[in-house]
């Protein structure tokens, strides 16, 4: 709630004066933090002042109920919860066009952020959900970070090192393409550290992602569940599509041998990690269609949950004239 409190948020890259970079990342040292609109209402207040937001996932996407067991393999990848794809056309337009107005309120408001994370297996469609729900969004509001195999300086640091650093700064919405649970996925999966490391990360992120809410982040942790026979059908047609070839990894081949295993890493991550203020939401994601439009829908309900506001006007402002 103070200066000190949005340095801290946006990371310590930039505590040696203000930059051209700093001033793009939301950072505004001349004028006073823009709490008073956030911290209105009647919304219970967390620790660092921000009014708790609730998640408000669209039907027919699962929520993993923090504290309570949950079987991923009961939620069924082809469901389309009864939706008529032509419907979902105008729908979805709708729904960008949501997200588009409540995003400049956002950036306008400049005090809290929203983080959109996407996990799915190879081929699970989380590029394709990116371009499609956040068509038409001011780029300039908006932040996308892929994540790869960490390189040497990213694994000489502990390992939410990197994605703290590209968490959204107030005013932005910030998109997750793999985050920071590959550390428990394909880091398990593949016994990149000792089972103990991995281990103690589930906690390790649940306060990372306290850190985060509390300091006025909303997140949003979209699951993308697809079927084996769906994925098959995915590398099939990006091996046999000239213009798919860049999308096809060979890798992609040999990881799928490890479907199970993914699997079970997925659900014991979902269920582990889904918290009261940031819980897990698992999209039933073989039909792109139906994928878009409940993602879109819930990104556009929970912004309209935060209610942004556009900052209080200067005083006195209706009476100026602009001169000749
Ligand atoms: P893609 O998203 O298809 O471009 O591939 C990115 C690759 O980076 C995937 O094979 C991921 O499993 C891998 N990757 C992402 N994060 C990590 C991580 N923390 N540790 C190891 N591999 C990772
Ligand atoms: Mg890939």
């Amino acid at each position: 709630m103070s200066k000190k409190h949005g340095k801290h948020h946006r990371g310590q890259k930039h505590d040696d004066g203000v930059t051209e970079s700093a001033d793009l990342n939301g950072s505004n040292r001349l004028s006073p933090p823009r709490w008073a609109g956030v911290i209105a209402g009647n919304a219970p207040t967390m620790p660092g002042g921000h009014a708790s937001v609730s998640v408000r996932a669209a039907p027919g996407i699962v929520t993993v109920e923090p504290g309570a067991p949950f079987d991923l393999q009961a939620v069924d990848p082809r469901t389309d919860n009864g939706l008529d794809k032509d419907w979902t056309k105008d729908a979805l337009a709708k729904e960008r066009a949501r997200i588009d107005a409540l995003q400049e309120r956002l950036y306008a408001e400049r005090a809290r952020s929203l983080l959109l994370v996407f996990q799915a297996i190879d081929t699970g469609g989380k590029d394709g959900t990116i371009r499609s729900v956040l068509k038409g969004v001011n780029p300039q509001g908006c932040a996308v970070t892929s994540f790869k195999v960490p390189s040497t300086d990213e694994r000489d640091h502990d390992f939410l090192w990197r994605y703290h650093a590209r968490t959204p700064a107030r005013g932005m919405i910030g998109v997750f393409n793999r985050s920071h649970y590959e550390d428990v996925l394909v880091v398990r999966v593949k016994g990149l550290v000792p089972d103990a490391v991995w281990q103690s990360r589930y906690g390790q992120i649940n306060d990372f992602e306290r850190l985060l809410t509390e300091s006025g982040t909303t997140i949003l942790k979209f699951f993308l569940h697809i079927s084996k026979a769906e994925q098959k059908k995915r590398l099939e047609a990006r091996i046999a599509d000239p213009e798919k070839h860049w999308k096809f990894d060979p890798a992609d081949l040999v990881e799928r041998k490890s479907w199970d295993d993914y699997q079970q890493a997925f659900g014991d991550a979902l269920t582990r990690c889904s918290t009261p203020d940031a819980p897990w939401l698992v999209v039933p994601a073989d039909h792109k269609w139906f994928r878009n439009y409940v993602i879109a829908r819930t990104v556009a309900d929970t912004l309209e949950a935060m209610d942004p506001r556009f900052p209080e006007a200067p005083q006195g402002i209706a009476d100026l004239t602009v001169p000749d």
